[in-house]
């Protein structure tokens, strides 16, 4: 019998062999390559944490566990590791860490001699203390496992809902599950973003009581950037917010409007267009029409239509509740069975941090999968 049957071969499951005291496991991967999601990440380059970390940027039922987590192997404790492991993290956009020179690096950093590849599990049963997980292919018995098969966005590259189905066949509850880290389709009297497919500027997006100031880029579907990508993992339904200006400027009386006005020119075309204000000299304005330029530069308030879905989404918000795990992510329910990784309800902003909650959660269940394995 094998102690520990990890399933997925990614972050969360590498990462999480690396601190196994038994070597008396598997990692099954449906795959023909493992770290699928790893490869593609951060533009090939993998963001692998970030320098500002807090509960404040992840989307969680439980953040105290999750914090205490986060906190345990923190961006620290991960930047040492890497770098004790021969690979030190560069710095970009003022605070996210990246592989030096390709996501590869970190795949390489992670390999493991025992993952089994193309073994697509579809089952996992519990019978007399032990697991036995059924592929398309063979049953593997186990006395722990390990689900750390990742969210459902990205199919194409092996993203399944096995992890869900596990989770949900041993009593736990699944908190809603949600496109995240997306764009963001509009509605019909949205319709003019369209227009400005390509568009891209600095905004600030408000949706609740998230403020990101970022790049907002406009597409054929509708709108995304990361600072769309950030509010996506907040928003349920109802409004959003976009401050396409941060201060309004002071307008000389006889030039025309659009020409003081710091956005692009297409914008401030199908923008005036939309609220229905002509392109005028400033003093042939009116207060009111004035007024309503001001405000919706300043605060433009539309219901989005929906997500561009789990195809282009970058994680999948929800998942198995902490509530129902330990302060190690093994089930109250099921004893020797673990969670870690995406698969948990803790969704992290742009920027690295669901990596880093990948390899934290990792690391925490790998504690507790020695303890189990040590008691047996
Ligand atoms: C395009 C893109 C870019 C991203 N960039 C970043 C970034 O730069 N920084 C960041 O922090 N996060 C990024 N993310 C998110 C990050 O990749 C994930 O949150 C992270 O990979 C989750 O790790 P995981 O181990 O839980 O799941 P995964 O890495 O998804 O690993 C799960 C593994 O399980 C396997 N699996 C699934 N179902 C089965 C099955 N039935 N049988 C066998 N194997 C199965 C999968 O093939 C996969 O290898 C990005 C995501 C995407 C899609």
């Amino acid at each position: 019998m094998i102690d520990i049957l990890i399933l997925g071969a990614g972050a969360a499951g590498l990462f999480c062999a690396k601190w196994l005291q038994s070597d008396n496991y598997l990692i099954l991967e449906h795959n023909t390559k493992p770290a699928q999601k790893i490869k593609i990440s951060g533009g090939g380059r993998c963001n692998i944490t970030n320098l500002n970390l807090s509960i404040e940027n992840y989307f969680t039922h439980h953040p105290n566990l999750a914090r205490e987590i986060l906190h345990d192997f923190n961006n620290t404790a991960l930047l040492s590791w890497l770098i004790e492991h021969g690979c030190e993290p560069v710095i970009r956009k003022s605070s996210q860490y990246f592989c030096p020179q390709s996501s590869q690096q970190l795949i390489d950093l992670l390999a493991n001699k025992r993952v089994i590849l193309g073994e697509e599990i579809v089952d996992v049963v519990y019978e007399n203390g032990r697991f036995i997980t059924t592929t398309k292919k063979q049953k593997y018995i186990s006395r722990t496992i390990l689900v750390a098969t990742g969210g459902l966005s990205y199919k194409k590259i092996g993203a399944s809902d096995i992890g869900y189905k596990i989770a949900q066949k041993f009593g736990h509850t699944i908190a809603p599950l949600f496109p995240a880290l997306v764009g963001l389709t509009v509605q019909k009297e949205q319709f003019w973003f369209k227009e400005l497919s390509g568009v891209s500027m600095k905004a600030r997006v408000k949706v609740g009581d998230k403020e990101f100031y970022d790049d907002i880029l406009f597409a054929h579907r509708g709108i995304s950037g990361p600072a769309i990508l950030n509010a996506s993992l907040y928003w349920k339904s109802g409004t959003i917010e976009i401050g396409f200006l941060q201060a309004f400027p002071k307008l000389i009386p006889h030039k025309i409007l659009s020409t003081q006005l710091p956005l692009p020119k297409r914008f401030i075309k199908h923008f005036l267009q939309h609220i229905g204000i002509p392109d005028r000299k400033v003093v042939d304005l009116s207060k009111e029409q004035l007024h309503i330029v001001r405000q919706n530069l300043l605060a433009f308030t539309f219901a989005p239509a929906g997500t561009f879905g789990y195809e282009r989404a970058e994680v999948t918000r929800g998942g198995v509740m902490l509530d129902e795990l330990d302060e190690y992510l093994q089930s109250k329910i099921v004893p020797g069975l673990f969670f870690a990784g995406e698969v948990c309800d803790v969704t992290g902003e742009l920027g690295g941090y669901n990596f880093q909650w990948a390899f934290s959660s990792a690391k925490r269940a790998a504690k507790g999968i020695n303890a189990s394995i040590a008691h047996s």
